[in-house]
């Protein structure tokens, strides 16, 4: 499976035709800044794995230099409408002919319309919204707007990821990406994820104000669900001392679950939440913290509180309003509760190969689904091999031994045929060592 598509020379950007030498000193050149300007780790990697470059992309797929296509199922969970959604890129296209960033001195209506549409199916309650450019700055607010509303402990749960800046980072419950740094930002605890009793545990021990934040379902913990009935406890026990409940759906908000929200699956309205990845239409990065007002009043009071230059800007706000509104219409939610549910079975059955020896198990949520292999080693290598039939997949940031795909909801039935076809054959060669 997987054609090799080719485009003409429009398409690709008008250079006409370009030699394979010429092609082959792109990549060099590439690698070779890469190394020496931006990351050497990542250079040595790219150049062991003999990864192409990324050229175009369109939909579900993503093309190399070579013009040959690849099957998106990983983009960081990104991607849940597809590479530049026609109407995600028509929309941004005449917003930067017209007016692409903010003078911050009128007013500026986009963001206005952008915030009124997120809240508008976000859980009730969470009337306002400040946009950010990435996730883990949404993450940096939900803290800081706890903070400005008396929380003096964050309590997050271990397994759990919520950016690289140091605030996100001193939540996140993996020592791998601390070593170094601390002390990060004190009066951070962790609890067990799915552990309703050790959070109540940690919140009755102390009388000071906290806030827990915590992901619905932990993607880079290695695609964790909670037990059922959990959030909902989490929910009263935040209740009962008094807490904040700030929810990160940056990875698992905006239909990736197959609901709008994973809090949404046990009726859970937290007091924060962030959101980002999808929100972006694939086109533009744009993330957000949205408030209840009462939690939000320290921003309404003194509006500098919290401000950023890009934060919001004309050409982000079209791409999420525009993002949520394709989200709607063409009913992008329920296709991935449907597409998910369907390919559960199906990923389990074509990973039957591989056996119970090197996977250990297959288990999502939507189109949020992960594969546990026993240990890090087959993890790695199946990624490889699924990048050899051309089908990109992510690794997991917490849990190395888990393998996340995260497909677009707009997966063709050839799609899905090249995928299951390409799961098979990965185990079997994983199988065959
Ligand atoms: N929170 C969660 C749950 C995430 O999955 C991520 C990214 O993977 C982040 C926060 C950080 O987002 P960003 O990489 O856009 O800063």
């Amino acid at each position: 499976m997987g054609e090799r598509q080719r485009i003409s020379p429009s398409q690709r950007g008008g250079s006409g035709t370009v030699s394979p030498a010429e092609k082959g000193r792109a990549r060099a050149v590439a690698l070779d800044h890469l190394r020496d300007h931006v990351n050497r780790g990542h250079s040595r990697i790219a150049s062991l794995l003999g990864l192409p470059l990324e050229v175009r992309s369109s939909g579900a797929l993503v093309y190399d230099e070579e013009d040959t296509a690849y099957l998106d199922c990983g983009g960081y969970g990104v991607f849940l409408l597809g590479h530049r959604h026609p109407d995600v890129v028509d929309a941004v296209t005449a917003q930067l002919g017209r007016h692409p960033l903010p003078t911050r001195a009128l007013i500026e209506p986009n963001v206005a319309s952008a915030a009124q549409a997120l809240t508008s199916v976000a859980p009730a309650g969470l009337q306002y919204a400040f946009f950010v450019n990435s996730g883990t700055e949404s993450v940096e607010l939900a803290i800081k707007l706890a903070r400005a509303n008396g929380c003096r402990r964050v309590i997050a749960a271990e397994g759990g990821f919520h950016g690289k800046t140091l605030g996100a980072l001193s939540a996140t419950g993996n020592n791998r990406y601390r070593a170094g740094l601390e002390p990060l930002l004190p009066g951070v605890e962790f609890v067990p994820f799915g552990d309703a009793e050790a959070l109540k545990a940690a919140l009755a021990s102390d009388a000071t104000r906290a806030c827990v934040l915590l992901e619905p379902v932990q993607a880079e913990g290695g695609v964790r669900l909670p037990p059922t009935g959990y959030l909902r406890q989490v929910r009263e026990l935040c209740d009962e001392f008094h807490a904040l409940l700030a929810m990160d759906e940056i990875q698992s908000g905006l239909g990736r679950l197959g609901s709008w929200w994973g809090c949404d699956e046990e009726d859970v309205r937290p007091d924060v939440l962030t959101t980002g990845k999808v929100l972006s239409g694939g086109v533009v990065p744009v993330a957000a913290t949205l408030a209840t007002p009462e939690v939000y009043e320290v921003l309404n009071q003194d509006p500098l509180l919290h401000s950023s230059t890009y934060g919001g800007n004309p050409l982000a706000a079209v791409a999420a309003a525009t993002t949520i509104d394709v989200l709607r219409r063409d009913r992008l939610v329920e296709q991935a509760r449907t597409l998910g549910g369907r390919l559960l079975p199906q990923i389990t059955d074509a990973l039957a190969a591989a056996g119970p020896t090197l996977i250990r198990e297959v288990r999502g949520r939507g189109l949020l689904i992960g594969i546990e292999f026993t240990s890090e080693a087959p993890a790695g290598l199946f990624l490889t091999h699924m990048l050899r039939e051309r089908v990109l997949t992510s690794y997991t940031l917490n849990a190395s031994r888990v393998i996340r795909l995260t497909p677009p909801a707009i997966l063709e039935p050839d799609h899905v045929c090249w995928l299951l076809q390409s799961l098979e054959r990965s185990a079997v060669a994983l199988a065959g060592g």
